[in-house]
């Protein structure tokens, strides 16, 4: 019944039709599970009961014709006096003149709106003829495409509901719509689109948040099974002792949280299952160190092993971090774009011949000709700035290697479930010793003197420094014109006292590479840039970050900035020059000020700025839902979590209180069919 195509329902046409399957539905099912996405009621209340500002809905008799004023063509405004409660209230509506012939003085309007209590004045949304009852129903409201009206949705849905609601069959487990006093299936379908009260809906809401949740998690853990079981074969047996030689040969002894997430990756890598472990660590943390000991392993058991970076500069940095700790003997070879032609053939054919041992690249690690003799294992840094797409290329490519992604983004809780719901987590939860915390202030743009003069002393003193500049939405453009400005400026000013660099994505590789060797080697003190600086730089003698318009960011992003300073012994301070004008803005000003922990700064940039923003790509892997919300809906997801790690664990898809759940997943994940069988 389900299955049955929307065709046959009274009131669609081929065209209807047509239109509705580009909104994605073409069955009775696909109607029944889109969802209103708001609901309007008009209860009237009498006039001293409205709250100001509110959404309220009055009804009364029309005083006069209204009278319509036009700005212009587009523009207009139309006043109407209602008599309500025997007090005139004032009607206001933008840019509907046409709404005039409805307000007809002597007859009786309902109207719903914004509420101005000390006007009395209502801006009119809605209208509707006559006086509605006072408890008319809840009206469900859908996102629409095209020109299809709300009401002929309403229609087909409620007809649609009439023909299979007695098919509609539960399929949670017994046990939890018990535990959470969930309304059946059934009943939940029927209020979330026409709910009887407040109450009813805000269950059936609460129930498909939930059903949502742990079919999600439900496929998460389910994949996270399979990939366990799913042997490459490729048990790394790793020379224990050379590992451990490199790791007393650093400059520094391993943290305790370092050497817990090694130990995790090395388990890993000696296991015939395929690693897909994500290490998370703060900027800072060391997650490099722990990189480099991990492909060392990978190595000593013969295989090879690759590290893939979103940039040139930070490719470059890590082929610098491995060829100063890896024995001598290892053949650490570099492939980003800048490596070309003969060159590029050269690594081609050596990487194929099993002539190399480490590669470090960019994006050219995934394309078509680059084949590897014998990889073993893959690891990506800073994984959010490579879209899924990306990093699926790896796999689709028919590498059985074992993967790690990090990423120096804390991910709030929320997101790290869902996004990588499917991998295991290790954590660097604790800064190397001597960190001295850096001092984060926010200035005005007016103290730019004073800043100025407080950083050369700081140069002066055989520092160095950075200074961004404004991220400008959309435009590279105007990003680069920017740094290139305060870049000429800046070296106006300090001529002959300080070397000024200057840095941005325009820039060609070798002038890149240019500019931050002479940074790194402290031959350019300040180095002017845009936010190509953002991921992973480390000068560790540099303590002063300084960001222009620093509210332009997001909380996440400055914090990435921030992180390449504080490296070192020396103290280091951050410097916010902005003059925000919205209250977000501030309020990120003032959080940074007040924290230097990611974890806290992500939360909080989940919260002003929503799942999409916070990695800043659309694609980054975090789902959308159609009912549930990250944000609101934290305790649900973790309830759903557990219960879908529960059920997973315990493999309940053979017991059959569960199998309706699992036929459902199945239904909709066939790619799990194996493994439910
Ligand atoms: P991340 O990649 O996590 O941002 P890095 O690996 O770049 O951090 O490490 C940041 C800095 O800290 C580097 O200069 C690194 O040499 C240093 N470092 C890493 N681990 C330790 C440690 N256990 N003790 C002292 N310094 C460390
Ligand atoms: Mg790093």
């Amino acid at each position: 019944m389900l299955e049955k195509s929307i065709e046959d329902l009274k009131g669609i046409g081929p065209k209807m039709y047509e239109k509705l399957a580009e909104m994605g539905i073409t069955t009775l099912e696909g109607l029944l599970n889109y969802f209103p996405n708001r609901y309007d009621h008009y209860e009237q209340k009498p006039l001293h009961e409205l709250v100001h500002e509110e959404k309220v809905t009055i009804a009364g008799q029309v005083i006069q014709e209204p009278i319509v004023q036009f700005y212009n063509r587009k523009r207009s405004r139309l006043t109407v006096s209602i008599r309500v409660d025997g007090a005139v209230v004032k009607g206001v509506l933008f840019n509907r003149a046409f709404a005039k012939k409805h307000f007809i003085p002597g007859e009786t309007v309902t109207v719903s709106g914004k509420w101005d209590q000390h006007r009395l004045q209502i801006t009119i949304d809605q209208y509707q003829k006559g006086m509605i009852e006072n408890n008319s129903p809840i009206t469900p409201i859908y996102s629409l495409k095209g020109n299809i009206k709300n009401n002929q949705l309403i229609k087909i849905t409620s007809q649609a509901l009439d023909a299979t609601l007695h098919t509609i069959e539960e399929f949670l487990p017994k046990q939890y719509i018990d535990d959470y006093r969930l309304p059946p299936r059934r009943d939940a379908i029927r209020q979330i689109h026409f709910p009887d009260n407040f109450t009813q809906l805000k269950h059936a809401k609460r129930r498909f948040i939930y059903e949502e949740l742990l079919v999600f998690q439900l496929k998460m853990q389910l994949l996270r099974k399979k990939n366990k079981e799913e042997t490459t074969g490729n048990a790394q047996h790793y020379d224990k002792d050379k590992v451990n030689t490199l790791i007393h040969r650093l400059p520094f002894s391993l943290t305790n949280a370092q050497l817990k997430s090694l130990k995790e990756i090395l388990q890993d890598l000696e296991s015939p299952y395929r690693m897909n472990r994500l290490l998370q660590g703060d900027v800072g943390s060391g997650k490099t160190a722990v990189a480099i000991v991990s492909l060392y392993a990978s190595i000593t058991a013969g295989k090879q092993a690759a590290l893939m970076v979103p940039t040139e500069i930070l490719a470059e940095q890590h082929e610098h971090s491995l060829k100063s700790i890896l024995p001598e003997e290892i053949r650490v070879v570099r492939l980003t774009g800048s490596v070309k032609g003969k060159k590029r053939k050269e690594v081609l054919q050596n990487l194929a011949a099993g002539e190399v041992d480490v590669i470090i690249g960019t994006h050219a690690l995934i394309q078509d000709d680059v084949h590897f003799a014998n990889l073993g294992y893959v690891i990506i840094d800073e994984q959010h700035r490579f879209g899924v797409n990306q990093r699926n290329t790896l796999k689709e490519k028919g590498i059985l290697a074992d993967i790690l992604f990090m990423t120096a983004t804390p991910i709030p809780r929320t997101l790290s479930i869902t996004a990588f719901g499917d991998m295991d987590v290790s954590k660097i939860d604790e800064m190397p010793k001597g960190r001295k915390p850096i001092e984060t202030y926010w200035v005005k743009h007016n103290m730019l003197n004073r800043i100025l003069s407080f950083i050369y002393k700081e140069l002066k003193s055989g520092s160095q420094a950075y200074v961004v500049c404004p991220l400008i939405e959309e435009s590279d453009k105007l990003d680069i014109q920017n740094a290139i400005d305060l870049y000429m400026q800046l070296q106006e000013v300090l001529k002959g006292k300080v070397n000024v660099g200057l840095m941005h994505g325009r820039l060609s590789n070798e002038e890149k590479e240019q500019v931050m060797a002479g940074f790194t080697s402290n031959q350019i003190q300040l180095l002017v840039s845009t936010t190509v600086v953002e991921v992973g730089v480390n000068v560790p003698n540099a303590t002063i970050m300084m960001i222009q318009d620093a509210d332009r960011f997001g909380l996440s992003q400055l914090h990435q900035l921030r992180g390449r300073v504080g490296r070192g012994e020396k103290k280091s301070y951050c410097i916010l020059v902005a003059d925000p004008k919205g209250d977000t803005g501030k309020e990120r000003m003032r959080i940074m000020t007040e924290t230097t922990d990611g974890f806290v700064l992500a939360e909080k940039d989940l919260e002003l700025r929503g799942p999409g923003d916070v990695f800043g790509v659309k694609q980054s892997g975090v789902p959308e839902f159609k009912i549930a919300d990250l944000v609101h809906d934290y305790r649900a997801l973790e309830t759903a979590r557990n219960d879908a790690i529960d059920l997973v664990v315990n493999q309940r898809w053979k017991e059959k209180e569960y199998s309706k759940l699992f036929h459902y997943i199945k239904r909709e994940f066939t790619f799990l069919d194996d493994l439910l069988n």
